[in-house]
């Protein structure tokens, strides 16, 4: 079995000035057309929604549109838990929270049904790529309004060059690979 490193490094692949001149985009297509790698990260990510002995801990598994959705769903089978999406601006049929964070330029609103979540559930949070940290800070925002909790965020890549870590510093934040 190849390593967690040598799945992501295989999987993930840099596309430059997408979606504009100066951004590396992170493209985690490959990985997701690699079956055994998929597992491999599937697997990964759902460790930081176990406790110490490896039980499942929590009841939801949140994943932030577009491409949170592909990897929280399997992750929340695989945990026994429910998957809850947090999606852009108006794409929640029922009555939604919103949350807006500002953007390098302008802003961006998540939202998520106000009836997603139990009080008191446990919730795991799953997105692709930590940037500078506004869509996850915003997302746990969410969920605290909803009375859920949070336990942890899990992350399959953090680009350390930018504050996602320092502005969700006090947060349980996993990032499979740090670049
Ligand atoms: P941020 O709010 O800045 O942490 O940005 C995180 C969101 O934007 C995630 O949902 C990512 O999917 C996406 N994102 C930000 N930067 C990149 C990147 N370089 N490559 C791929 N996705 C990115």
């Amino acid at each position: 079995m190849r390593s967690l490193e040598q799945v992501l490094k295989d999987g993930i692949r840099d596309v430059p000035d997408y979606p504009q001149p100066g951004v590396v985009f992170k493209d985690i297509t490959p990985l997701l057309a690699d079956h055994s790698g998929f597992a491999q990260v599937v697997e990964a990510l759902a460790a930081s929604g176990k406790d110490d002995d490896g039980t499942p801990a929590v009841d939801k598994v949140v994943g932030i549109e577009a491409r949170g959705f592909i990897l929280a769903a399997p992750v929340a089978l695989a945990l026994g838990a429910g998957f809850v999406p947090v999606r852009k601006q108006g794409k929640l049929p029922a009555a939604t929270y919103a949350e807006s964070y500002a953007l390098e330029y302008g802003e961006a609103t998540i939202e998520v049904h106000q009836d997603a979540f139990a009080p008191g559930d446990r919730v795991l949070v799953i997105d692709d790529v930590l940037a500078t940290g506004g869509t996850v800070e915003a997302c746990l925002r969410l969920i605290r309004r909803c009375e859920a909790e949070v336990t942890a965020t899990a992350v399959l890549l953090e680009l350390s060059f930018l504050p996602g870590r320092d502005r969700l510093a006090g947060e349980n934040v996993s990032a499979l690979v740090t670049v």
